[in-house]
């Protein structure tokens, strides 16, 4: 079990610090993972992140880091206690790389590898629902599911001509 302990990364995000009750058995195989959102992120595409023989090595084993950013129009003018709360809040997610603002927009850059959309705007949305009802439905309102969730696919059968822009 020490040798497991010691050898063992959480196959989203690398960090060697995982949490045995978070595992996950995929090709006969047990992960093990960091966080709930490393395991779903597993979940949801693992061939993402474990490679196969009809496909090869997988993006993650080939270190391959797509950072994606994000504007998110706010429809309120937001205090500085609620943009430091937010990002603060975001910064938590694992594969943040950078949280901006403009006064009535938020850009969020991340590893699309290891965050998805729905995280990000689950966080955006409980930061903002501590003191705005309007932004945070305007947030969702504003978010689109679908760019990313085909660029994704694409990624993993690495597609080289894509229709999904
Ligand atoms: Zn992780």
């Amino acid at each position: 079990m020490n040798k497991l302990a010691s050898t063992i990364r959480c196959p989203v995000c690398d960090m060697k610090k995982i949490n045995r009750s978070l595992l996950w058995n995929y090709q006969g195989i047990n992960h093990y993972f960091c966080s709930r959102q490393c395991l779903e992120r597993f979940k949801s595409r693992p061939h993402l992140f474990v490679g196969d023989p009809q496909h090869g090595l997988s993006p993650k084993q080939k270190n391959q880091v797509i950072l994606k950013k994000r504007r998110m129009r706010l429809r309120e003018i937001i205090s500085d206690d609620l943009k430091a709360d937010l990002k603060t809040s975001l910064q938590s997610l694992m594969g943040i790389d950078a949280v901006d603002f403009t006064d009535q927009e938020l850009y969020v850059t991340y590893d699309l590898l290891q965050a998805s959309l729905e995280d990000i705007e689950k966080t955006i949305e409980q930061a903002a629902a501590r003191l705005s009802k309007g932004m945070a439905e305007q947030v969702k309102r504003g978010l689109i599911h679908y760019s990313e969730e085909c660029e994704l696919d694409n990624l993993a059968h690495l597609t080289k001509n894509s229709d999904c822009h």
